[in-house]
């Protein structure tokens, strides 16, 4: 439900309240001009969030924009998304607008993607968006003794955000016009005792849909079990609010 009238948000909003989490902004970090980090404080103690936890923020009227938190520290009540801010949308603006000390409310609800405690393998596939998510996938991978591995799509001013948060996956970079050519690319030059190492993995794949499509089949195609693949579609090209 991306946009609805202003007096139906109003009702949600406030039939939803007793449910809402109550947070203040405490702090703002720039990863890259338009990776924007933010750590928020509640009182969290009866939370339990795991990786891929989704939030839900009313952005503005009418919208209501979706999240992912990238950390989760219950004992000090703070939690983190990074937000993506490509400046097309109500969410982008809203994030853009964040600031220190501003109190926000949110839902919070199961992801798609579900981190796979029995693999110990764990391959991302996704863009800016999906970051956040990964963040704390490398955070759950590292403390469990687990190996990650993967590919990003991004722009090349994005590249940096990668070892600024340690995630050691690599990018490539993004095309409008060929949704994941580039990292079915980087696949196919992968020496084929890497390949024997990871085709056995669970995938994660997330963000832009057209890319998230086409790199599952590719995936299919050289043999990976649908079982093993894991999706959720963040955006897609000309939809608001997925
Ligand atoms: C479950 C879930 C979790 C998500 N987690 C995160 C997260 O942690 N961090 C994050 O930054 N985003 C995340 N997203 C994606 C975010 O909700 C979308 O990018 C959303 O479109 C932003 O809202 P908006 O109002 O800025 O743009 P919208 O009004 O939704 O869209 C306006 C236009 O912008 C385009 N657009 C949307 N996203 C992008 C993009 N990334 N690149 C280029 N064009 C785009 C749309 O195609 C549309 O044409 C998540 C989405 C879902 C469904």
């Amino acid at each position: 439900m991306p946009q609805i009238p202003k007096w139906l948000a109003d009702t949600m909003i406030t039939v939803a309240n007793p449910w809402l989490r109550q947070a203040v902004v405490a702090n703002i970090a720039m990863i890259t001009d338009e990776l924007k980090q933010v750590t928020f404080k509640g009182d969290f103690d009866h939370e339990n969030f795991l990786p891929g936890k989704i939030v839900q923020f009313r952005v503005d009227d009418t919208s209501f924009r979706h999240y992912t938190l990238s950390s989760f520290n219950k004992q000090q009540g703070l939690c983190t998304v990074l937000f993506y801010l490509h400046g097309k949308g109500p969410g982008s603006q809203w994030a853009s607008s964040l600031q220190e000390g501003q109190h926000v409310k949110f839902r919070s609800g199961e992801g798609k993607l579900q981190y796979n405690l029995q693999a110990k393998h764990h391959f991302f596939f996704g863009d800016e968006t999906s970051i956040g998510l990964f963040n704390w996938y490398k955070t759950t991978a590292l403390a469990c003794s687990h190996e990650y591995f993967g590919v990003l799509e991004l722009q090349p001013q994005h590249e940096p955000a990668l070892p600024a948060l340690k995630i050691m996956v690599d990018s490539v970079h993004t095309t409008m016009d060929a949704p994941a050519v580039n990292a079915i690319i980087w696949m196919e030059d992968m020496h084929p005792d890497c390949w024997a190492n990871w085709k056995g993995a669970t995938f994660y794949l997330a963000g832009r849909a057209m890319s998230i499509s086409r790199f599952k089949k590719y995936l299919l195609d050289k043999g990976v079990e649908a079982k093993q693949i894991r999706t959720d579609a963040y955006w897609a090209d000309g939809k608001k609010g997925l």
